[in-house]
């Protein structure tokens, strides 16, 4: 149950937005974009977008809030969803749902572990998510696409596919990773068939006005635009919990401190966060911190359950 400092009546969220943009436009020091993958590298790290999608689709936004970036990892986000939704509870079978408190794109933890990933959030649990979802669909990655074009309303969204080729080109780390738990036999499909579809996926460009829309059904606990449930009630809560204690890499803890709510990170510079029973956001800015999180999102969303009261604590 949230608790609403705000009541919905009173709240217009265009004002606070246009404050955050103008403290957000005054605060040195941006981070750095990813420049492991040489198509993310080129962003300007000035640039700043964010959204706000109400239950009922309508959606308020400042600055770059229309212009699509690379989603990368809060795509994990929908295919758990997808997953999650087709095999329920098995899924925890493969993949756990603790902070893993390493680097997303470790390899250590796993050995450890036999093959088992800490959480669907660091790459080699999505890369088991994906597996799962391409054996129930035979298109994991169409399916995404699907859902987040539904979702959005937008059905021009589409992959981007100089930033697909440019992750294959450099993906040695998460062919490790995939051939290592397929060595364990946590991997059902051909190690480079299931890398195109989960760098692919990654490929996704979308507005934060896109993603905050597609997140919106986390925020009405599972329910789609269309009226049609994707999650039970449970699993949406599920979904949130784990965004909450592992979706912003290595930093969950800190993100959990500064904004109070569910929250997925990307290397392309989006964080997507929820507000369950009211609301979902979006913001993007291309300059990451040490830890790969968005430096001016983390910033503009502490600043919005800040100003708004509006968290789940
Ligand atoms: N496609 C990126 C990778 O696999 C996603 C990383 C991220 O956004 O966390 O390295």
């Amino acid at each position: 149950m949230v608790i609403m400092a705000v009541p919905p009546s009173s709240l217009t969220y265009q004002p606070v937005l246009k404050r955050i943009a103008e403290e957000i436009e005054h605060t040195p020091g941006r981070g750095r974009p990813a420049d492991y993958i040489p198509a993310l590298a080129a962003r300007d790290p000035r640039a700043f977008g964010m959204a706000v999608a109400e239950l009922d689709g309508t959606v308020y936004g400042v600055g770059d809030w229309r212009e699509p970036f690379s989603t990368q990892s809060i795509t994990k986000v929908f295919t758990l969803a997808l997953d999650l939704a087709r095999e329920g509870d098995e899924l925890w079978e493969h993949v756990g749902r603790e902070p893993s408190g390493n680097p997303f794109n470790s390899l250590v933890q796993l050995e450890h572990e036999n093959g088992i990933p800490r959480n669907p959030f660091i790459n080699a649990g999505a890369l088991v998510v994906t597996d799962r979802l391409q054996t129930r669909t035979g298109d994991a990655a169409g399916e995404l696409l699907a859902l987040l074009r539904a979702e959005s309303g937008n059905p021009d969204l589409d992959f981007d596919e100089e930033v697909a080729a440019s992750e294959t080109a450099h993906g040695d780390r998460n062919a490790a990773l995939a051939h290592f738990m397929a060595s364990y036999g946590n991997i059902d499909n051909p190690v480079p068939a299931l890398l195109d579809q989960y760098f692919r996926q990654c490929s996704i460009a979308a507005s934060c006005a896109d993603l905050a829309l597609a997140a919106t059904f986390l925020a009405r606990h599972g329910i789609r635009a269309d009226g049609t449930r994707l999650l039970s009630r449970s699993q949406a809560k599920q979904v949130n919990a784990i965004m909450l204690t592992c979706g912003t890499y290595d930093a969950a803890g800190d993100f959990a401190y500064r904004v109070g709510l569910p929250g997925k990170s990307g290397v392309g510079g989006g964080i997507i966060a929820v507000v369950p029973g009211r609301c979902a956001l979006c913001v993007w800015s291309p300059g990451l911190d040490e830890r790969g999180n968005s430096v001016a999102g983390v910033a503009a969303l502490d600043r919005f359950t800040t100003l708004t009261g509006l968290s789940v604590f």
